[in-house]
C-alpha cells in the first residue's frame, strides 16, 4: 500500500490515473480503521477504479477540551487494513501540510451544525466543513463516502456539496456494529471492560425506540423519555442527548410524520459515544 503525506503526491497519482480515464473513490477518515471503515473503502473500490483513503486526524475538529492529543493512532496497521480492502492510495498528511502558517479560510454552515452534535462541540463542523472540502479539491474524486453511524456529518456534508455546487457524489453507507450491537469506532478503545458492557446502553435504547416506532408510538417526546429512561439505569452513563430531528434539516420534530433521524450522544465515563438510526432504515 503506498502512503503519501503531500498534496502534490496524491495530485500526481490521482493525474496518472485520470489520464486513462479512471474513476477515483475518496473516504475520509481520522486513522485507526475498524470494520466500519472497512466497508466505506469495500463501497468505494466496488463503484470506481482507483480509491484514495485519507487518514487524518484533523485538529480543526476538535475542540480544545477534546481528545486530539489521545486519539488513536496506528498507520502501518491502517495501511494493511485498507489494504486488504483493495484500497490503492493512503494519503496521511502531517497537520503542516494541511493548515499552513498563515491559513485562514474556513467554510462553515448554519442550520443543520445547531443542533445534536453541533450544539455540544461548537468548532467541530466547521473543521469537518474545512477539511472535507480540501480534502474534495486535493483529490478531485467522483464519489466519497461517508458512514451513516456520523449522521448529522453526512447530513452536513450532503448539504454543503449542494449548497456550493461541488462536484462528486456523496455515498451513505450503513452502521457496522460489534456482535452485541455497539457501533464500531475508534473511540472504543478508550473503554474499560466495565465501560464497555455498559456501552450497549446506546444500541439497546435505540432498539427501544425502534419498536416503539414499528408499534405506531408517533410521539417523539414519548419515544425519546423511553430511551433516557433507560440509559439513566445505566450508572457509568451520562447523556449528552438524545433526539429526533427531520433528516433533512436536523431541526427537532415532535410528530413522526416525515423521515426522521433518531440520534444519541452518550458518556461512558470519560468516553463519548454516538449513535442513531434513520426511521426509513427500520
Ligand atoms: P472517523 O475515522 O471516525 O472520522 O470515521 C471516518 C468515516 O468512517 C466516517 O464517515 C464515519 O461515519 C465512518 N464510520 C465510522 N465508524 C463507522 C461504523 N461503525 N459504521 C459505518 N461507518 C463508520
Amino acid at each position: 500500500m503506498k502512503i503519501v503525506k503531500t498534496v502534490a503526491e496524491v495530485r500526481a497519482q490521482v493525474a496518472e490515473w485520470r489520464k486513462t480515464g479512471m474513476s477515483v473513490g475518496l473516504v475520509p477518515t481520522m486513522g485507526y480503521l475498524h470494520e466500519g471503515h472497512a466497508s466505506l473503502i469495500k463501497a468505494s473500490v466496488r463503484d470506481n477504479d482507483k480509491t484514495v483513503v485519507s487518514v487524518f486526524v484533523n485538529p480543526m475538529q476538535f475542540g480544545p477540551a477534546e481528545d486530539l492529543e489521545s486519539y488513536p493512532r496506528d498507520i502501518n496497521r491502517d495501511s494493511l487494513l485498507a489494504g486488504e480492502c483493495g484500497a490503492d492510495l493512503i494519503f496521511n498528511p502531517e497537520p503542516e501540510e494541511m493548515y499552513h502558517e498563515g491559513f485562514s479560510s474556513f467554510v462553515d454552515m448554519s442550520v443543520l451544525t445547531q443542533e445534536l452534535c453541533g450544539l455540544s462541540r461548537p468548532v467541530h463542523f466547521r473543521g469537518v466543513c474545512t477539511v472535507v472540502t480540501k480534502l474534495f479539491n486535493i483529490v478531485k474524486p467522483d464519489r466519497a463516502y461517508f458512514g451513516k453511524k456520523d449522521a448529522q456529518q453526512l447530513a452536513v456534508v450532503r448539504h454543503m456539496v449542494d449548497d456550493l455546487n461541488m462536484d462528486l457524489t456523496i455515498v451513505g453507507c450503513p452502521i457496522i456494529r460489534e456482535d452485541d450491537g455497539l457501533a464500531k469506532s475508534s473511540r472504543n478503545t478508550y473503554l474499560n471492560a466495565d465501560e464497555r458492557k455498559a456501552a450497549l446502553v446506546l444500541s439497546k435504547a435505540l432498539a427501544l425506540g425502534a419498536d416503539l416506532i414499528r408499534g405506531g408510538e408517533k410521539s417523539c417526546s414519548a419515544i425519546i423519555a423511553k430511551m433516557k429512561e433507560f440509559i439513566e439505569k445505566e450508572p457509568l452513563a451520562r447523556i449528552d442527548y438524545v433526539k429526533i430531528v427531520d433528516c433533512a434539516t436536523m431541526q427537532q420534530i415532535d410528530t413522526l410524520d416525515r423521515p426522521a433521524l433518531a440520534a444519541m450522544a452518550v458518556y461512558i465515563g470519560k468516553t463519548r459515544l454516538i449513535d442513531n438510526f434513520f426511521t426509513e432504515d427500520l
